[in-house]
Formats: C-alpha cells, structure tokens, sequence
C-alpha cells in the first residue's frame, strides 16, 4: 500500500488526488474489502490523507467461543509529512513520506480499522452459548440437559407436558 508522490508534493496547496483500491488485502488480523477510497490532498506541509473502507475481521464469540466474522467499518484521516522537511522537534503524530516520495497508508488503514472496532464479540445476538452442563454448542445442536437450561417460565409448561406422557 505504498504510493509515489512526488507528483503531488509539487502540485498547489489544495490539490487532490482520489482513487480505490480495487482488489482486498490483508493487514495483519484484517481483510480489507476492495474498494477503499483514499483521498490525498496536498497541504501547505506535506499531504492529508483521507481514508475510507471496510473491512472484515474474525473474532471468537463470547458464548459459543466460535470464530466467526464481522464488518468494521475503515475510516481514518492523517498528516504525511516529508522526512525531507521534519523538524527533528516537531512531534511525531504525523507519519512519514520517505526520501523516494513515497507514503505508506497501510498502517493508517490498520490504525482506522481498530478505532471503528466496537463490535459486541457474539456471532449473532440469537447466539445460544454453550451448555454449561455438557459443554455442547446449542446453535447446532440441542443436548439432554435441555429441561435444566430452559427458562424457569417453561417449568410449568415441562411439568404439564409430563403429566400427559
Ligand atoms: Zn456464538
Ligand atoms: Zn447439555
């Protein structure tokens, strides 16, 4: 995810540049979907860049400990700056464009993906866990334990049901 931009670091102050990457990618734990915008404009010190996208990523599901995935949405922007052009004591929350002229935005991408990353960790709000009894997992099976787990609101119910066997 590295571009040359020497182009745009000679251009105006104000000068942009936009285009999608087209194919998905993987950055570490995230599958980034094709189809991320990246928006480069060029600043008075060096270049905005504006990104925005979606990802996938896997996570184990709380109750029925599952891998499964979920959408994150990719949305961060960030200051490139010349190393060129660095103050040495200027702070560095801005990140680098190397003395090729190229920047890098695969770090920005990953960095935008956690921040969106709130997801709640189930693999469905219906999930059914796990027995706690015989550790099976409910979502595709049901276990013989079922009269313990069921809610209390069902004994009634079991207990008419048995009088009828
Ligand atoms: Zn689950
Ligand atoms: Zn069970």
């Amino acid at each position: 995810m590295r571009y040359n931009v020497s182009q745009l670091l000679l251009s105006p102050t104000g000068t942009s540049s936009k285009f999608q990457i087209e194919s998905d990618s993987e950055i570490e734990d995230i599958l980034v979907l094709g189809g991320l915008t990246v928006s480069m404009y060029k600043m008075h010190e060096g270049i905005w860049v504006d990104i925005l996208g979606q990802g996938k990523m896997e996570a184990i599901c709380s109750r029925c400990v599952n891998e499964f995935e979920y959408l994150v949405d990719i949305q961060g922007e960030q200051q490139y700056i010349s190393v060129l052009d660095i103050d040495p004591n200027q702070g560095l929350d801005v990140f680098l464009i190397d003395d090729r002229h190229e920047l890098d935005v695969q770090e920005l991408v990953r960095q935008s993906a956690i921040v969106g990353d709130n997801v709640k960790k189930l693999c469905s709000d219906s999930c059914r866990g796990i027995c706690a009894q015989c550790g099976i997992r409910l979502n595709d099976s049901v276990c013989e334990c079922i009269e313990r787990t069921t809610d209390p609101r069902w004994d009634a119910l079991i207990e008419l049901t048995k009088g009828e066997i």
